[in-house]
């Protein structure tokens, strides 16, 4: 069965759009753009019309990529101070002379709609509850619940360890008593963990997921993405191959993608004060 992540998205940003019409104070989230990478320019643009899409004001705050990191540090605290802004991003990447890490220490925790800062990460792991939840693994889980599947006591590999998507991944599924592996790049005989999860997901950006590892009762949630030699949008999943075989699994494109826009939509509708 296929997990259909553009309608489970469609659906939360429609309930989103009718609660935030509500709202006497509508949120209002600010994206900042360093530098004119053309990738990222295209991510802030669509994020700029999702948030309007769903009632959400936004604004983005383009600087030149020669700003210094003391100038950026002092806009996002102007920003963090600002009662009028309620959530902010940083496009990620920034030009090499600015430090990511400062960056994100920087945003208010309150206003981290990526969820990236230390204090919410610290949160997640120590069973607090962030501010908020980083986007695609919190789309992750929407998605996963949406179809009711069982997470309490299932055996749940997650591929990949980056800060953004697998290690607060594998929080999250802790956090509801899966029990959690975690794979990467060093990890022995993937396969025979694949084989045995009752839940994969994968996040590493390239093919890795293939026919014969898996079980008839796996889930299969399929984060990467990413273009083959053919120049066609494609996932870690052999999805051909694999979709018989499985109980669940998401597409690429139509799976993760549009989660993590429901679920970061679903951030930056949140108002701290
Ligand atoms: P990343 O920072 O590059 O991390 C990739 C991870 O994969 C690393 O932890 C790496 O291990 C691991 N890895 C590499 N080769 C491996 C192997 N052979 N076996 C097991 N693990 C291996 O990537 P990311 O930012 O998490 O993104 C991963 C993919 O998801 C990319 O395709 C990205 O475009 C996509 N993505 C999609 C969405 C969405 O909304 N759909 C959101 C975010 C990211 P080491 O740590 O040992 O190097």
């Amino acid at each position: 069965m296929i997990l259909d992540g553009k309608a489970v998205s469609n659906k939360i940003l429609e309930k989103l759009k009718d609660k935030i019409e509500k709202f006497s104070i509508k949120p209002h989230l600010v994206v900042i753009l360093v530098g004119d990478d053309p990738a990222s320019k295209i991510y802030v643009k669509n994020k700029k019309a999702a948030a309007e899409k769903v009632g959400i004001r936004s604004s983005i705050l383009e600087l030149n990529s020669s700003i210094s990191e003391e100038e950026l540090l002092g806009k996002i605290k102007d920003l963090n101070r600002d009662p009028d802004v309620t959530g902010i991003l940083v496009q990620l990447p920034l030009p090499s002379h600015i430090d990511k890490n400062k960056v994100v220490e920087t945003i208010s925790p309150k206003k981290d709609v990526d969820g990236f800062t230390p204090e919410n990460v610290g949160r997640l792991v120590i069973g607090l509850e962030p501010y908020f939840y980083p986007a695609t693994p919190q789309g992750i889980i929407m998605l996963l619940d949406e179809y009711g599947i069982q997470l309490e006591g299932a055996d749940a590999l997650v591929i990949g360890r980056s800060n953004i998507v697998g290690k607060p991944m594998a929080q999250m599924l802790l956090r509801r008593n899966a029990t959690v592996t975690q794979a990467h790049s060093y990890t022995k005989s993937l396969e025979d963990k694949i084989k045995t999860a009752d839940i994969v997901v994968s996040a590493v950006g390239k093919k890795i997921v293939r026919c014969k590892m898996v079980n008839k009762n796996s889930v299969i949630i399929d984060v990467g993405i990413f273009r083959d030699a053919n120049g066609k949008l494609t996932g870690d999943v052999d999805f051909d191959l694999i979709s018989p075989e499985v109980k669940y699994i998401t597409p690429v494109p139509g799976g993760v993608g549009p989660m993590t826009i429901a679920s970061l939509m679903y951030n930056a509708s949140k108002v701290y004060h």
